[in-house]
């Protein structure tokens, strides 16, 4: 695992963490994943195996324990 951010070389640490993955025009939000994460520019680092079973979750149809609705904004110059 890393242990400096490959982008800042700012500490990365382990911490469960949220991630919004998006499958197609799916996007599941899948909590509490083990990752580590950089405290200085926040980029989120994990393992090969926990990546594999992201994606096996977010093809599956496994449960939500919860929903929100998100709101979708367009990008328009100020
Ligand atoms: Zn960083």
């Amino acid at each position: 695992m890393m242990q400096s951010c490959y982008f800042c070389k700012g500490k990365v640490v382990q911490q469960p963490t949220s991630v919004d993955f998006w499958w197609g025009d799916d996007l599941k939000i899948i909590e509490h994943v083990p990752a580590g994460v950089c405290t200085q520019c926040g980029e989120k680092y994990f393992e090969a195996p926990v990546y594999t079973q992201m994606e096996r979750l977010a093809k599956g149809a496994s449960e939500a324990v919860r929903q929100f609705t998100v709101d979708v904004v367009r990008y328009s110059a100020a």
